[in-house]
């Protein structure tokens, strides 16, 4: 028999260059959309994550004492690299994740975008001059920590690095990023081009792939390393913290949510009912912010449901570009889903629409799940309470109190939707509920410029928006005796 021919590898990318993982091992990436494998990719160790800290501690230097404007002209340069290159980015990203191709162009918008407003804002928020009278000249300014340790996951890489790569590059900072196991390509690609073709110095800004409890303990233990951001689940957030505290490692912390979105019997029902399917079934579910707990006033909410399910019988699910979702990114997590439908039925909750995975020709081997709406669900439900990163609970509400209350009630407080007419209840509403980001009257991501993080335990400190680059930054006041 002879031998399968070797999978393409994909390899850390550290100081400049590709670098086989200490150790020789390689795990095999699955394509969802087919269940085959494709790559193999590298397993890295502790030993790849020292050497990319040292590179990039050594190229900080240079880097922090550099112009801020020239390290802004860098990184809207690489905004350009990264529109010029969107085909073999989006590809990438578009192969690993299941996501449909249809879905790049804007994703590789939004990456590019991230770049561009970094590199513009530069010198916002440097300091302030703080007035003491004659005898003093008092002011603050803001350090770069050094290197910045940056934790991915798998549901949106290209993004979710953007964001805070970045902000942690514009602040004067080099940066050792280590996306998921499972979706490593499009960031490899990113720091190469990064460095060979926009011009950020090499070994500024490196990609270690491996484990997340080998490279993440191994991230907190080097010295050169003095914040990191990470974004993933609370298990991971809690496990890192524990470590990080030991060393009095700040953390900027991107988890999960179950967010509430609310609709109010005065809403635009046509665009409540298209933006609340979009809310739960963008990306397939796998979305941190995704609206999962519908909240539907009572009165409206047969009606409402009716319309629901009707837009969702209307969703492509499947294998093409121009699907509205494809199939779930990780084994693990199609079977985890899997497992709240098995709930759905032991709890007795009426399964309006979906409710299983999808099969047949068309799908293949691939890890595809029917869009799923569950009605009667009480907000104790654990449907209700655990993110699932899949189907969606509609839950009535009777008043904007009530509202509020279940809203509320809950472990996570991401994000939040409200559909309303009456400006002065959205306003109102928006003030009372304990999440990071409302939207009123669509469901979406937010902008570059707009905070993201969350309340609870969706984590803390935020990405996004000029206040990242305080994240990113650490001020120092200078008092000096004239
Ligand atoms: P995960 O926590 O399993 O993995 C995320 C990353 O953390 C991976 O790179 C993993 O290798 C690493 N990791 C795992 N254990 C670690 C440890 N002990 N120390 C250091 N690193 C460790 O999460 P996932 O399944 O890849 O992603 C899904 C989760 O991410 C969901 O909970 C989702 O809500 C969350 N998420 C949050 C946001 C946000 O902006 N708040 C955005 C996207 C995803």
């Amino acid at each position: 028999m002879s031998n399968p021919t070797p999978l393409p590898r994909v390899d850390s990318y550290i100081d400049g260059r590709s670098v086989p993982p200490a150790g020789g091992q390689y795990s095999e990436k699955i394509d969802p959309r087919t269940g085959t494998r494709i790559k193999a990719v590298a397993q890295g160790q502790a030993e790849d994550l020292v050497r990319a800290a040292a590179a990039a501690a050594a190229a900080q230097v240079a880097w922090r004492d550099m112009r801020p404007s020239e390290r802004g002209r860098i990184l809207v340069e690489l905004g350009r690299v990264i529109r010029a290159n969107g085909e073999l980015l989006g590809r990438i990203e578009s192969q690993e994740t299941g996501k449909p191709a249809g879905h790049m162009p804007a994703l590789i918008d939004l990456v590019a975008q991230f770049f561009e407003f970094y590199g513009g804002i530069v010198n916002v928020g440097d300091g302030e001059l703080i007035n003491q009278g004659p005898g003093y000249h008092v002011y603050t300014r803001r350090d770069p920590f050094g290197v910045i340790g940056v934790i991915l996951p798998w549901n949106a890489p290209l993004h979710q690095a953007a964001r805070a790569i970045a902000p942690a590059l514009a602040a004067g900072n080099g940066v050792v990023a280590k996306p998921s196991e499972y979706t490593p390509g499009s960031l490899v690609e990113l720091a190469r081009l990064a460095v060979e073709e926009a011009g950020l110095p090499a070994g500024l800004f490196n990609v270690v792939l491996g484990r997340g409890q080998v490279i993440g303990p191994a991230m907190v233990a080097h010295p050169a390393i003095q914040k990191i951001s990470l974004t993933g689940s609370g298990r991971a957030g809690q496990e890192l913290g524990r470590l990080a505290a030991d060393r009095f490692l700040p953390l900027t912390l991107e988890l999960g949510g179950k967010s509430a979105n609310i609709v109010f019997d005065d809403a635009d029902l046509e665009a409540a009912v298209a933006g609340s399917v979009r809310a739960f079934t963008w990306n397939s579910g796998q979305w941190c912010a995704a609206g999962t707990r519908l909240l539907v006033q009572r009165d409206i909410h047969d009606a409402f449901v009716r319309k629901l399910v009707a837009r969702v019988a209307e969703l492509k699910v499947g294998p093409e570009d121009d699907a509205t979702s494809g199939p779930i990114t990780t084994r693990a997590q199609y079977e985890k889903i899997q497992t709240y439908f098995d709930i759905a039925i032991a709890e007795g909750l009426t399964c309006a629409i979906g409710g299983k995975v999808l099969s047949g020709v068309r799908y293949g081997n691939g890890w595809y799940v029917a869009p799923t709406v569950y009605t009667g669900v009480s907000n104790d439900d654990a449907l209700a309470r655990e993110e699932i990163f899949g189907p969606v609970v509609v839950i009535p509400f009777d008043d904007e109190a009530n509202a509020v209350r279940i809203a509320n009630d809950s472990e996570f407080g991401l994000a939040a939707g409200i559909w309303s007419r009456d400006v002065g209840r959205v306003h109102r509403v928006a003030a009372r509920l304990d999440a990071g980001r409302i939207v009123v009257n669509e469901y979406g991501g937010g902008f570059v410029q707009t905070p993201c993080g969350g309340f609870r335990s969706s984590g803390y400190g935020r990405e996004q928006g000029i206040e990242a680059l305080g994240h990113y930054s650490q001020t120092k006041s200078v008092i000096v005796r004239l």
